[in-house]
Formats: structure tokens, C-alpha cells, sequence
């Protein structure tokens, strides 16, 4: 919908200014927060002007499942955060990855897909689209080797995230995008764990950007949102003429939670990504704890290309090991686990990250909860995996709140 006017603004503006600035022009009325178009549909002026809104030759608001002002104003911030030419705002982000397949795919065609991606990523790609005759490879997220490997003739699209969760590792967008347009294919970056404040795919050669809105975009934990970003296209062409049949539309009300949240987005990741790194340093120090995933500590194995990569930041995800009482295997590292997690006061025990709250978590008995003991042994989540979604409380209290455990385990 290119031809809805923009806000005014002048060219070359920084980020942080899109940020509170970019979306659509005031409404008569002149208000400074915007609007909030709870309205499924938009009155037409008459019945021929109706038609050639209907079929696409005049563009204009016509129903909120596929063009709504306020849902636009998201997509049009979050493009210009992401710095793709467009963007479309989808229901969680689950359907921003089911939009991408659904746009993108048909049968026959192959996907070459991390292993180390969302549960339920890899669930949708290795089981539901399979139901269509879409075939998938998973591979190690950090061998490039093994993504240029995987490739067959009739791959049309790489699918990565990065940093995984919870072990944080890091992949290599430029080589992945070089891998995937040496085949015609498209790459695809699941850019939830930094946001557009940190990590900017687009940058690195990715053609698509795919967001779960639920997590930092919102920031606060209050709704579930998605979106996909690329060229104007790609957005146009393969996935609105979707998401106008198919329907899994953010809601206004939805879109304007996330869009208010795109405004602090930058100062929270950056004070979020302080607390996690002091924290992640702290941790390490601990006689207790056998390991920490962090991409932004230098024991992080990818920890350089990391930093080229997040804008000199680890993000604010941290996960680490508690070590397992002597010689009692996996039960007894689980009930560690388990006991540091129930010793926190302020952190929320939830599988939710992106938060302002602290949100504590179990890997293998919650998001890795499905697989066998083998495949997590193999994935690297084990029984004594905790991970840490940093908020914004003051990090002296965060490691009150994990020494309490800690000091008490049994030895
Ligand atoms: C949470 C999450 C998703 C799914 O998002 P929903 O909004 O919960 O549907 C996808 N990818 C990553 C990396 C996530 O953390």
C-alpha cells in the first residue's frame, strides 16, 4: 500500500527518531499518540469507488483483514527499524513463520531450516508443512558447511534464527545469505532474540525478517503479535494476496500495543543487554554453576561474530549450567535446576522472554520438554539448564535472587 501517504518527515532520519516518528499522517483531529482503529471494516463513498478499492485499483482501507490504519502504522515503524522497504503484521509470531511457508512454498519445493530453531518452527516446518509435500533439512546452526551441504536443486528457501534458544548460538548471516543466493533460494532470519535495536539482518544480506511481536517488540508481556519484513515485492506480491485469503491478521488493538512498545525498543534492548551481560559475568564467577551461554562474555564460542553481528551486544538472554550433586547423573543436575528456579522471589518462573519482569525457565522439562533424554542430550539441554530472560530490575536484586539458590544447593 504504497500509495497511503507516509508521515511526513525528512529523508535520512536515524533510527531512533523512526522509532516514535514513522507511520502514517495525523487524522483531522490532530492527535500525538496514534490512533487506535478499532473498526473491522471502513465505509466506502460510494458504490463504484467500492469496486475499485475491492479490486485493487485504488488503494484505500477497506476491511481490517488485510488493511487496517493502525496495523499499518506498525508495519510501516517496523520496516523502517528493520530497514526493509515493507512489512506485514501478522497474528504471533508462529503465523509470520506459517505466512512465510504458506507465501513462499508449494510442493515439491525444500527448505533447508536450523536445528537449533523454536520448537514450534521446527515443528511446523519438520511436520505440518511436510502434510503438503514440502520437504525439510535441518543442520547444525553454526556449520556453514553444512548448509551449503544441504542444498538441492529445488530449494527455495533457508530458514535461521539467531541467537537460538536457549543455548544462544550464533550463525553466520552473511554466509548463510551468500549460501542461499548462490542457489536462487531466499534467506529468512527469525530476528527475535535481538530485535532491529541490536542485529539488522537485512544488513547481512537476509531478504526476509520474521518476528515474534510477542517478545521484544511489545516488551512488556501483553500480547501476541508478529510480522514479516522484506522488499516491497516480496511483501506485495507473495504475502498481502496471502494474508487476504488466509487471515491471520494482527488486530489493531494488538497492533497498537507492539507499536507503542516499538518506541522505548532501543533503550530497553540496551539497558535490558547491561543488566544481562553484568549478570552473565557474575554467573560465571559462581563456583556452582559448570557453564554459561552468553554470546557477549569471550568464552561464548562465537562470541566475535557476535559482536559484528548484534552491534557490540550479547542481547539479554542468558542460560547456564548448575552443577549436577556428585555423581548423581541427570536426576540430581534436574533437581538443582529445579531447586535455584524455586528459590527466586522476584524473577517469573514463565517460558516468556522479552519481558521488563525477569522470566526464569526449565529448558528440558518446559520448551524441550517433547524430546527424548537423547535428543536433548544431543541439542546440549541438560537436566541442569537454566535459562534467564534479563528485564529491567536492578541487577543487584536479580543476583540476590539466583545466590539464594545457588548457596543452598546440595553439594
Ligand atoms: C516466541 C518465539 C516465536 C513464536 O512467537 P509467538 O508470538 O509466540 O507465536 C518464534 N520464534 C522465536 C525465536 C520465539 O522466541
Amino acid at each position: 500500500m504504497k500509495r497511503i501517504p507516509r508521515v511526513d518527515l525528512p529523508e535520512g532520519l536515524h533510527p531512533d527518531t523512526l522509532a516514535v516518528r514513522e507511520g502514517l499522517p495525523r487524522t483531522p483531529w490532530g492527535e500525538n499518540s496514534e490512533a487506535l482503529f478499532l473498526t473491522s471494516s471502513f465505509v466506502q463513498p460510494d458504490a463504484a469507488t467500492a469496486a475499485a478499492r475491492f479490486a485493487n485499483e485504488e488503494e484505500a482501507f477497506t476491511y481490517s483483514r488485510f488493511t487496517n490504519p493502525t496495523v499499518m502504522m506498525f508495519e510501516r515503524r517496523l520496516a523502517a527499524l528493520e530497514g526493509t522497504e515493507a512489512a506485514i503484521a501478522t497474528a504471533s509470531g508462529m503465523s509470520a513463520i506459517l505466512l512465510l511457508g504458506l507465501a513462499l512454498l508449494k510442493a515439491g519445493d525444500h527448505v533447508v531450516c536450523s536445528q537449533s530453531v523454536f520448537g514450534s518452527t521446527l515443528v511446523l516446518f519438520g511436520r505440518e508443512f511436510a502434510k503438503f509435500g514440502v520437504e525439510v533439512t535441518f543442520v547444525p546452526q553454526t556449520d556453514a558447511a553444512a548448509w551449503r551441504a544441504a542444498v538441492k536443486p529445488n530449494t527455495k528457501l533457508l530458514f535461521a534464527e539467531s541467537p537460538t534458544n536457549p543455548l544462544t548460538e550464533i550463525c553466520d548471516i552473511r554466509a548463510l545469505a551468500d549460501i542461499a543466493h548462490a542457489a536462487g533460494a531466499l534467506l529468512a532470519v527469525d530476528n527475535c532474540f535481538c530485535s532491529p535495536a541490536l542485529q539488522r539482518p537485512k544488513e547481512f544480506g537476509a531478504d526476509l525478517i520474521v518476528h515474534s511481536g510477542t517478545k521484544y517488540l511489545d516488551g512488556q508481556g501483553r500480547v501476541l503479535a508478529g510480522a514479516v519484513c522484506g522488499s516491497e515485492s516480496l511483501i506485495n506480491e507473495k504475502f498481502v494476496p496471502v494474508m487476504r485469503s488466509a487471515g491471520i491478521s494482527l488486530s489493531p488493538f494488538n497492533a497498537w500495543v507492539v507499536l507503542k512498545g516499538l518506541e522505548t525498543l532501543s533503550i530497553r534492548m540496551e539497558a535490558q543487554a547491561r543488566r544481562a551481560l553484568e549478570l552473565a559475568a557474575w554467573l560465571e564467577s559462581q563456583p556452582q554453576v559448570e557453564r554459561v551461554y552468553y554470546p557477549g562474555l569471550v568464552s561464548h564460542p562465537q562470541h566475535e561474530l557476535a559482536m559484528a553481528q548484534q552491534n557490540g551486544s550479547g542481547g539479554a538472554v542468558v542460560s547456564f549450567v548448575v552443577r549436577g550433586a556428585a555423581d548423581g547423573g541427570a536426576p540430581a543436575a534436574r533437581k538443582n535446576a529445579f531447586h535455584v528456579i524455586d528459590s527466586t522471589r522476584v524473577c517469573s518462573i514463565t517460558a516468556n522472554l522479552g519481558d521488563t519482569k525477569t522470566t526464569i525457565t526449565h529448558p528440558a522439562s518446559t520448551s524441550h520438554g517433547r524430546l527424548t533424554e537423547d535428543q536433548r542430550q544431543a541439542a546440549g539441554i541438560v537436566q541442569g539448564l537454566i535459562r534467564v530472560a534479563v528485564g529491567l530490575e536492578d541487577v543487584r536484586d536479580l543476583k540476590a535472587d539466583l545466590q539464594r539458590g545457588l548457596d543452598t544447593l546440595t553439594p
